[in-house]
């Protein structure tokens, strides 16, 4: 079972909760689409799910309908409230925790090491599926796959224009920083679109669905530090070219050495020429 239009209105009215624009609350109000969301996951008994922003419960509900065992990390405490009450309403016995913490902030460690289905987290045992508030999805996306290895896939409903941005390869324009994290780490793709309409309040943009895939091990063998230092140069630089954008940090000869034409731009390179780039640019430490 999950949550109709009205359920959610309803429990809102109930509760005299206002969804906050700066948590990014816009609720699912259609149970097909977090039902999609959990059969994309595949989810099932056994299985360790964190979802990051349940809100009022559509998704939490589909996914414990799967027979998961559900993590879901809330910061609005008023929701808080009303997830305990829903997840405690009629229906199966749901394996569901409600953690009430800022997920840019808690201690992931603590999370996903303890409480039911805890014990040893096993690196990559952990699926993330959430619709994520929009103004964290793309630090909290980069920073779980920096961070939080226990994490091996993730399933996330995202703005349209994110999910480019996760998903994006060398020469397309949504490239960037968080385009060459995903390639780092894992393997990214698009797996549906979401219209606005499914959204109570409705969002002025569309949404999509991306699911990442954490590689047993990274994809390139670079220091990491080094890496993301120079794309994060060039990308900040990215309609300048290489030379330019990575002047004191990679001379124009150790660029040549890395058979990469100085007059690209950072929006041109593919990962294994990032990491070209910090093999060229000298030992350790050089421009970290
Ligand atoms: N999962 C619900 C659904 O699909 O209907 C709600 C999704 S809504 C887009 C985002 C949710 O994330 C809200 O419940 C919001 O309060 C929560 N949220 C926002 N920032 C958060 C943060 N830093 N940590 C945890 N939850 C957050």
């Amino acid at each position: 079972m999950t949550l109709t239009r009205t359920q959610v209105r309803d429990l809102l009215e109930r509760h005299g909760i206002h969804p906050k624009r700066s948590l990014g609350q816009n609720f699912v109000v259609e149970p097909n689409t977090v039902r999609r969301i959990a059969e994309l996951a595949g989810v099932g008994p056994g299985d360790r799910v964190v979802e990051i922003g349940p809100g009022v419960g559509s998704l939490t509900l589909a996914l414990a309908d799967t027979g998961a065992s559900v993590t879901a990390v809330e910061i609005d405490d008023a929701l808080v409230g009303v997830l305990a009450e829903v997840m405690a309403g009629p229906g199966a016995r749901r394996d569901v925790r409600i953690v009430h913490a800022d997920a840019m902030e808690v201690d992931w460690d603590s999370v996903l090491y303890t409480g039911p289905g805890g014990g040893d987290p096993g690196d990559g045992n952990w699926t993330l599926v959430a619709n994520l508030p929009y103004n964290v999805s793309v630090p909290l996306v980069c920073d779980l796959l920096d961070g939080v290895p226990a994490i091996g896939k993730m399933v996330v409903m995202v703005q349209k224009e994110v999910a480019d941005r996760l998903v994006a390869g060398p020469g397309d324009d949504a490239y960037g920083l968080p385009s060459v994290k995903v390639a780092y780490h894992a393997v990214g793709r698009l797996v549906g679109r979401v219209p606005p309409s499914v959204f109570l309040p409705r969002p002025n943009v569309d949404s999509a669905l991306v699911e990442v895939v954490r590689r047993p091990e990274p994809a390139v063998d670079a220091d990491q530090g080094r890496l993301f230092g120079l794309v994060r140069a060039g990308f900040g630089q990215r309609r300048k070219m290489l030379r330019r954008s990575l002047a004191g940090l990679v001379d124009e000869a150790a660029i040549v050495a890395a058979g990469v034409d100085p007059t690209e731009r950072a929006e041109q390179l593919s990962l294994e020429q990032w990491a070209a780039l910090v093999d060229a640019s000298g030992p350790v430490g050089a421009n970290s």
